[in-house]
């Protein structure tokens, strides 16, 4: 592992709290050392209170925040005289010494410091930085894994065996520091937990990590446990260097190969329908819609199809800490997806009785990642960020696990220690504070015509609601536009089959499902051509035919959506009938025979038909087709515009809002309905 400190950076540190984030990012940035919100770090400086007198004070990273991406506003300052008073007591409950903290913090409002405040404190040097650093976890969770650290580092660290997190953890590390030489340590191991380095000087704080961690993963290639994946080119250079033979997964020319997987380096994918199938099975088992992010890497497909795969899949994570992403073990699907989840649930429900104590609520039974043999990997999340959440954790606890396996035997912590941290008090109360989930999280919206400003504004709305947006336009500029959160931007034309096909299946690849569509089919006349009503072919094409043929190929994944819908944008112009625009108006009148057929046929596959029918949106409309619209119809601009039933004007939010309405659970059990926005014939 490299040292990525940068002299001229770390010199242009304002203070020692500026330094702080400086060097906290720089171990937040290497996933092999922390990932998503673990570890953390602090600094002991002194700051002016309220009346200007200087106090001591720990600077200690604020939960909820990410060490990679931490800013000053994420530590939390305590007074050090409470943390050190704190460390003596005999007894503390965890929620005491969150609410004792937070009384002692000089800033009321920044966040809720670490629950491992106290353990910084007492560490009596400047800079204190805490790791989970994954070469060191996976050594530390093996069979006689304390041997092995003790081989590594000799006697010049202090190893404390596994403990929760929390003021425990403080008080044991407290008691074996009483008469510890500091001067002759240099880091405290946690057992299956992590690691903590420290000094007055922040450099050698962050460069002692890097050391001990560097010294842990020489090991574990000296010992041949390596794997593809993870730091390849570093360990590679080093076995260049040091002529170690090792057998595990890398050939000499460092390509990765897959052992005894039949398959190797083929990328192999799981029949999209099935997968479509295992996530409405898991939202339904979670009574919550969830997306399903499949990782299919060369790593994860070994992985699944390991023989001893029910025995290492059913370990354990690799840090405890991982338990409230991940849960204790993922679902290990057989050849049949439900009663591998009806003994996953009973499986959990038995580990929730045998471990529980009184008052403890019982978690949602149902996985939060799966391993399908011979795929690879199937992450489940509310959202996209969610999903890389559980894979990015899942995908670094695989390769600790087949370290672990080649050191000897992979050995997670027990199930009581595992259900201690998923049960603790300080998550138990946040689950009693959690809001309801919002009403389109975890689901996926499949969204047409996207670049158009109304359909705009109706991701907007979804998207305030959590929906996962995938959005189809044949503008090029939709790949571009649709990036945030996960959401994807797909060309595609809806006359063009193959290609309506590909787009779904790359909705479906990524987000493992499709629940809502919202179809705007209805055309709008902004030129002559289209408003002569002559292109009989072209009305029907973009009135009808693009509905016709996206709902054909999308309803294999709705049948597996989860409260699936359609929304069919159509247009109010088939009342319009007059002069020239009779032609249009017929077809306008296809799309309404259309919306009648697609509800009487989805319908009974429990798929929600709904249509919408707007008046003319004069804000999408120019001046020069208007008027020619108000021609067609024999009338003046002033006496077309004032057709308008309502006389309030339609803007691009009222077919937008009614829309996402209309997708929602507040229509959960309308189907069929014609709704017309500002007209009522
Ligand atoms: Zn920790």
């Amino acid at each position: 592992m490299k040292s990525l400190w940068d002299n001229e950076k770390a010199s242009a540190c304002k203070n020692d709290l500026d330094l702080r984030v400086y060097t906290s990012r720089l171990l937040g940035e290497n996933s092999f050392l922390v990932l998503h919100g673990g570890g953390n770090t602090s600094v002991k400086t002194k700051v002016a209170n309220f009346f200007g007198e200087n106090e001591d004070v720990l600077y200690v990273k604020g939960s909820g925040w990410d060490l990679g991406t931490i800013e000053a506003a994420g530590f939390a300052p305590v007074k050090m005289d409470t943390l050190l008073k704190m460390a003596k007591l005999d007894s503390l409950s965890d929620s005491d010494m969150v609410k004792y903290q937070r009384a002692a913090m000089l800033d009321p409002t920044a966040p809720n410091p670490s629950v491992e405040a106290i353990l910084h404190a007492i560490i009596p040097f400047k800079f204190v930085d805490h790791t989970h650093a994954d070469s060191m976890v996976a050594i530390s969770n093996t069979a006689d894994g304390e041997s092995k650290i003790r081989e590594i580092y000799g006697e010049k660290v202090l190893i404390i065996p596994y403990v929760m997190p929390g003021f425990d953890l403080a008080k044991l590390v407290y008691e074996a520091t009483k008469e510890a030489n500091w001067d002759e340590l240099e880091a405290i191991i946690l057992m299956n937990h992590g690691i903590f380095t420290f000094d007055d000087n922040a450099k050698v704080a962050y460069e002692n990590m890097i050391d001990l961690i560097t010294k842990a993963e020489k090991y574990l290639l000296k010992n041949g446990a390596m794997v593809c994946g993870d730091n390849i080119e570093e360990e590679l250079s080093f076995f260049g260097s040091m002529g170690v033979f090792f057998s595990s997964f890398f050939t000499k020319s460092g390509k990765c190969f897959l052992g005894d997987n039949k398959r190797t380096g083929e990328a192999i994918e799981i029949d999209l329908l099935d997968l479509a199938k295992i996530r409405k099975r898991i939202s339904t088992e979670k009574k919550q819609a969830v997306l399903a992010k499949i990782n299919n890497s060369e790593k994860a497909i070994h992985f699944s199809n390991m023989s001893s795969l029910d025995k290492i899949a059913n370990q354990g994570p690799l840090t405890p800490d991982h338990v409230i992403r991940t849960k204790r073990l993922p679902l290990v699907i057989g050849s049949n997806i439900d009663e591998s989840l009806e003994q996953y649930s009973s499986d959990y429900k038995e580990y929730f009785e045998e471990h529980k104590t009184d008052g403890l609520v019982c978690l949602n039974h149902a996985p939060n990642w799966a391993i399908a043999n011979g795929y690879g990997t199937i992450s489940f999340g509310k959202n996209i960020k969610e999903a890389t959440i559980i894979e990015d954790i899942t995908d670094h606890t695989m390769t600790a696990i087949l370290k672990g396996e080649l050191l000897g035997g992979y050995q997670a912590l027990s199930a009581k220690e595992i259900f201690d941290v998923e049960y603790w008090e300080l998550e138990q109360a946040k689950l009693k504070k959690s809001a309801t989930c919002a009403e389109f999280a975890g689901k996926v919206v499949l969204i047409t015509d996207a670049m158009s400003s109304a359909q705009k504004i109706c991701v907007k709305l979804l998207k305030e609601k959590g929906a996962t947006i995938a959005a189809f336009d044949k503008d090029p500029e939709v790949v571009k536009t649709y990036t945030k959160g996960g959401d994807i931007g797909i060309i595609c034309d809806l006359l063009n089959f193959p290609n309506i096909k590909v787009a779904i299946d790359k909705v479906v690849r990524t987000f493992g499902g499709i629940d809502i569509v919202v179809n705007d089919i209805g055309s709008k006349i902004s030129n002559e051509e289209d408003s002569t009503g002559h292109n009989w072919q072209k009305h029907l094409d973009i009135n009808v035919t693009k509905h016709q043929n996206l709902s054909k190929l999308v309803l294999p994944y709705l049948k597996e959506g989860i409260n699936p819908s359609i929304v069919i944008i159509a247009s109010k112009e088939f009342i319009s009938v007059g002069n020239e625009h009779v032609i249009y108006t017929a077809v306008e009148n296809d799309q309404i025979q259309l919306s009648n057929n697609t509800t009487q046929e989805l319908t009974r596959h429990g798929i929600r038909v709904n249509t919408i029918y707007p008046r003319k949106i004069h804000s999408l409309v120019n001046e020069k087709a208007l008027q020619d619209r108000a021609e067609l119809c024999g009338l003046s601009l002033d006496d077309y515009l004032e057709e308008d039933e309502l006389k309030i004007g339609l803007e691009a939010y009222d077919t937008a809002i009614l829309a996402s309405t209309i997708a929602s659970s507040a229509f959960g059990r309308t189907t069929g309905a014609q709704l017309k926005v500002d007209c009522f014939i």
